[in-house]
């Protein structure tokens, strides 16, 4: 069965969901998973589709879209974020796919940006923003994530399988001119016998520019399944290539629901942080539940089931009933992901570019 079949139609009334879960039947009204963890951020797909085709993450050619009709429109985002927030919920992060392939991303930006949130994110390869920068910024967003894995055009080319290093770059540049925007963090995969050159060049990139240098341990989430433990370049590796080659880093304190460890220089200009999932997993203070772009609900990047919200949402479920089914559906969030445990290891349902990273 392809991975993007469209969901079962069949519609599960809403009191079979309502009696099942022991959140929903305590009369609670926030997100606290079995394990006892409240989820506070919301990451939501806009769409599946990208422009680039990165080795890690889709296959060259041959990907399945989603059918048009299945992605949510802004008002059914904006009405689960809403919901979301009379949850808990503070963060909201807008991801794909790439985002800014949405044709009129930022006026959903300025409607999510009306509600009372800590934090309202992009996770862009950043291919559009020299054009998108000014718009998002006056539609309210407030902090972006651009993934760049290399710093050089040949190689640019070699991981994305598309040109287009100069257009991110500019529009890092042109981010800087609006300061609502901060921190601008830069997403580095890394990868083992790849990206090891690049490392000083990435932590002099964060000293020169006002730019957070995020390293992420490459995961198994690429659609090709080409994922291998070898090809794992750890945090500790690189945090050991910079102090080696550069000058030592200095921590600095995170959140504890914070995925990454975040360090400065010792003469305090520029920061890098490693984002290190597969060596270090953080699941344990995990407080993140992932939308997909045709409205399923995923409550870990690896998880196997789904809770339909698309359905509900267009069969003229109440708000209580949406809420009901959130709160059922992180009553039984995973408790951690399994890479490091073997056979245990069951990959997740979708890609990462299914998902929504
Ligand atoms: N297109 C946007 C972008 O490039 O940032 C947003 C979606 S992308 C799926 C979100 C993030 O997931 C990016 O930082 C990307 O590098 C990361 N990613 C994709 N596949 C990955 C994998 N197999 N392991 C680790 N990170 C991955």
């Amino acid at each position: 069965m392809s991975l993007l079949a469209d969901p079962p139609t069949s519609f599960v009334p809403f009191s079979t969901l309502v009696a099942r879960g022991p959140a929903a039947s305590a009369g609670t009204r926030s997100l606290i998973d079995g394990y006892g963890r409240q989820i506070r951020d919301l990451r939501i797909s806009v769409t599946d589709r990208c422009n680039f085709r990165c080795v890690y993450c889709m296959p060259e050619e041959g990907m399945q879209w989603l059918k048009r009709e299945t992605i949510l429109s802004f008002e059914e985002i904006e009405r689960i974020a809403k919901i979301g927030v009379e949850l808990g919920i503070e963060e909201v992060r807008l991801t794909g796919g790439e985002p800014t392939l949405r044709p009129d991303l930022p006026e959903l930006v300025e409607r999510l940006a009306q509600l009372p949130l800590r934090s309202l994110s992009l996770t862009t390869n950043g291919f559009l923003l020299r054009s998108l920068a000014r718009p998002l910024a006056e539609a309210g967003l407030k902090r972006i994530n651009v993934s760049l894995d290399t710093l050089q055009h040949d190689r640019f080319h070699q991981i994305a399988r598309r040109r287009g290093l100069d257009e991110v770059l500019a529009g890092l540049e042109e981010l800087e001119r609006y300061p609502s925007i901060s921190p601008i963090k830069v997403n580095v995969v890394a990868m083992r016998d790849f990206t090891e050159d690049e490392v000083v060049a990435f932590a002099e990139l964060s000293r020169r520019k006002p730019y957070v240098i995020r390293f992420i341990e490459f995961m198994p989430l690429d659609a090709d399944g080409n994922w291998q433990r070898e090809r794992v370049l750890s945090g500790a590796e690189i945090k050991a290539i910079i102090e080696r080659d550069f000058m030592p880093l200095v921590p600095v304190p995170a959140e504890p629901s914070s995925t990454s460890r975040r360090y400065t220089f010792a003469d305090g200009v520029g920061e890098v942080g490693f984002i290190n999932p597969v060596s270090q997993p953080f699941c344990g203070t995990c407080n993140r539940i992932r939308l997909t772009a045709d409205g399923q609900l995923r409550t870990c990047l690896f998880s196997i089931d789904e809770s339909d919200l698309r359905l509900p949402l267009r069969s003229g479920a109440s708000d209580k009933q949406i809420a009901d089914i959130l709160i059922e559906a992180v009553s039984h969030k995973e408790l951690k992901h399994k890479i490091n445990e073997g056979e245990a290891f069951q990959r997740a349902s979708r890609s990462m570019s299914q998902i929504g990273g």
